[in-house]
């Protein structure tokens, strides 16, 4: 494989499972040395795991423990990675959860956990990452972006979800953040953009996949009839790091097999 993201340093967050383990070992597999991120002294083995399979296939990579909600701990990271490593060249905002709820049910703790970790989670990442590639300035040879962040959304910042209300809210804002930073860093040769997966294979959404009952069910949803894996997803976050999309910024990239092409009017509606 073409090492098109040589030398560069990227950090996933919410990396030990699921989309962020896939995106971090493509990243790797592209050739950049990648920060597993993960938050809590529980999640440190299975973080371990994902970079002991990184540097199997030849690749680099350290897990580190942030939990992106807290900022005091995210300046941190961000300050020991530009410490030890130089610099960082790729952040995937990809760290989120669900607490789901009927809405008249929704507690506001249930609210602010949800809001905390997908939205302030994004946004306290993404100010430091963008405070880092101002201050390290271009360096061409490496790429022709000054820095690249990817935003881990979902369909959900477009499809409505009930039962969900505080999950929908968070991706629906992640997407007009990452469009206003987008357009506030486009002059600085700063690329912001966000994938929006579909049904992925993942923890997050086993009750959704792990009978065929469920399977099926959501193969109703999906045009493509199959659920997505989370190299899905890794190998659109390699493009949308690279060169190769180097004209692209401000944009949802949907990678959800037609789930939001409304499937339900594939029979005439
Ligand atoms: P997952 O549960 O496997 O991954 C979420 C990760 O986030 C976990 O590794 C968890 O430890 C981490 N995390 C949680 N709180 C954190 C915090 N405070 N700080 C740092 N890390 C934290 O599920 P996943 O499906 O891989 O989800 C990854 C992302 O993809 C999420 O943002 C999710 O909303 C999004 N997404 C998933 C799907 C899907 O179908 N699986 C669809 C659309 C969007």
């Amino acid at each position: 494989m073409e090492k098109k993201l040589k030398d560069q340093v990227a950090i996933v967050t919410g990396a030990s499972s699921g989309i962020g383990a896939g995106v971090a070992k493509k990243l790797a597999e592209a050739g950049a040395t990648v920060i597993v991120n993960h938050p809590v002294p529980s999640t440190q083995e299975a973080a371990d795991a994902v970079v002991a399979e990184i540097r199997a296939d030849g690749g680099q990579g350290i897990s580190y423990q942030c939990d992106v909600s807290k900022e005091e701990e995210v300046i941190r990271m961000f300050a020991d990675l530009a410490r030890q490593f130089g610099t960082v060249d790729i952040l995937v905002n990809n760290a989120g959860l669900q607490r789901d709820s009927p809405f008249n049910e929704m507690t506001l703790e249930q609210w602010n956990f949800v809001l905390g970790v997908n939205l302030t989670g994004q946004f306290l990442c993404a100010r430091e990452a963008i405070r880092e590639f101002l201050k390290r300035g271009p360096v061409p040879q490496r790429s022709s972006a000054l820095g690249k962040i990817i935003c881990m959304s979902s369909v959900h910042e477009v499809i409505p979800w009930a039962g969900h209300a505080n999950y929908a809210a968070s991706k629906g804002g992640i997407m007009l953040l990452m469009k206003s930073v987008a357009q506030e860093f486009a002059p600085k040769k700063i690329r912001v953009n966000s994938i929006c997966p579909g049904a992925i294979q993942t923890p997050i959404n086993r009750q959704a996949w792990d009978t065929p009952e469920a399977l099926q069910s959501l193969l109703t949803l999906i045009p493509y009839q199959r659920i997505g894996q989370p190299e899905d997803i890794g190998k659109a976050a390699v493009w949308l790091a690279s060169d190769d999309s180097d004209y692209i910024t401000g944009a949802s990239i949907f990678v959800d097999g037609g789930m939001t092409l409304y499937p339900g009017f594939s029979t005439n509606g």
